[in-house]
């Protein structure tokens, strides 16, 4: 097995989770023994959390997506985005916010459960007025904590650890657009990312009857 930041792997360690004997579970009551709290950041794409829902629903799992409405990178109050969050909610996923502080959006869309977008030390525990702090206590631990930021596991690949049911809980976050766009680097990653993006809009200015002949 090769752990590549894919699709294919990235069933693999859900795969790796049920053999281990982990239950899914989310951010509603504090993390109890044998749980896996999957975490997905949305930063760039919306299409890419879609992706990774439908690759987890198809593995018999279910995540909380945290999704940012203020994101110079997708509307979610777009057509696509309405869509989007439809079509997490009907694939049995959690709806969550990623926050850019100090501001949080906190509506009818989202759980009241906030991840902060790239957080500085200062706030990044802090209290938030009527909602869950993902990085807080109970729900936050550094040895029930592992994240794929950048395309780099910093106490590795946890697949081999679910698998043997070493972690006695974890709170996994992943970027889905590490998984569903292919690169061996971050850059690359990015790139794959991007030349998805020149595609899908292109169709957009298309809807939006511009001549393209
Ligand atoms: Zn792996
Ligand atoms: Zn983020």
């Amino acid at each position: 097995m090769s752990c590549d930041f894919t699709l294919v792997h990235y069933r693999e360690l859900l795969q790796a989770a049920k053999a281990g004997g982990y239950r899914w579970a989310g951010f509603d009551r504090a993390p109890q023994a044998g749980d896996l709290i999957i975490r997905h950041d949305v930063d760039l794409s919306l299409a890419a959390a879609v992706a990774v829902a439908e690759a987890e629903a198809e593995e018999g799992a279910w995540s909380t997506y945290f999704l940012m409405t203020r994101s110079v990178f997708y509307n979610l109050d777009s057509h696509d985005g309405v869509a989007a969050v439809a079509r997490l909610r009907a694939l049995g996923h959690r709806v969550a916010h990623h926050a850019v502080w100090p501001d949080v959006d906190l509506d009818d869309r989202f759980e009241r459960v906030v991840a902060w977008h790239n957080p500085d030390p200062e706030y990044m525990q802090a209290d938030i007025a009527g909602a869950v702090n993902v990085m807080q206590p109970p729900f936050f631990d550094p040895d029930h904590y592992r994240s794929d930021s950048n395309q780099i596991w910093r106490h590795g690949c946890p697949h081999d650890e679910l698998r043997a049911g070493r972690f006695e809980w974890l709170q996994l976050l992943t970027h889905p657009e590490i998984w569903a766009y292919e690169g061996a680097t971050m850059r690359a990653t990015m790139e794959s990312l991007l030349d998805a993006d020149r595609a899908a809009r292109l169709e957009h200015l298309r809807n939006d009857r511009i001549d393209l002949s």
